[in-house]
């Protein structure tokens, strides 16, 4: 989509810190961290939100998950934990409109979220 930020830096129109990059993923460290460890894991593809996806789609999920397994390895934060969440619509707080998993470690996080 030619307006979205997110397929703008897919294309390299904007810049962006990558940590992880296959054909069909790309990862990136948030511009916002919210925790010493802030990564943004998203399909190359163009998807709305979680709420936009089909059954077409259960690959390049897998692909999140398997990258999110990878990075969490690679920043050090696999054996403390992390959490991989993705905000979806208003009330979710959702802000880009490209589907995307935030993958936070590195300090203890609280739960509830607010
Ligand atoms: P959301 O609020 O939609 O769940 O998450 C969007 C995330 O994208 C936010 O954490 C925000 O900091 C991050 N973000 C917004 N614009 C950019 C950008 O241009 N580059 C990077 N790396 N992160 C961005």
């Amino acid at each position: 989509m030619s307006d979205c930020i997110f397929c703008k830096i897919v294309a390299g129109e904007l810049p962006s810190n990558t940590v992880f990059e296959n054909d069909e993923v790309l990862a990136f460290h948030d511009i916002r961290p919210q925790a010493p460890v802030h990564v943004l894991i998203i399909p190359k593809r163009h998807i709305p939100s979680a709420h936009a996806l089909t059954a077409e789609d259960a690959a390049v999920l897998g692909e999140i998950h398997q990258a999110a397994r990878q990075i969490a390895e690679q920043l050090g934060v696999a054996e403390q934990g992390y959490r991989l969440v993705t905000n979806v619509g208003f009330h979710g707080q959702q802000t880009v409109p490209h589907l995307h998993y935030h993958l936070l470690g590195g300090r203890q996080l609280q739960w509830p979220p607010g």
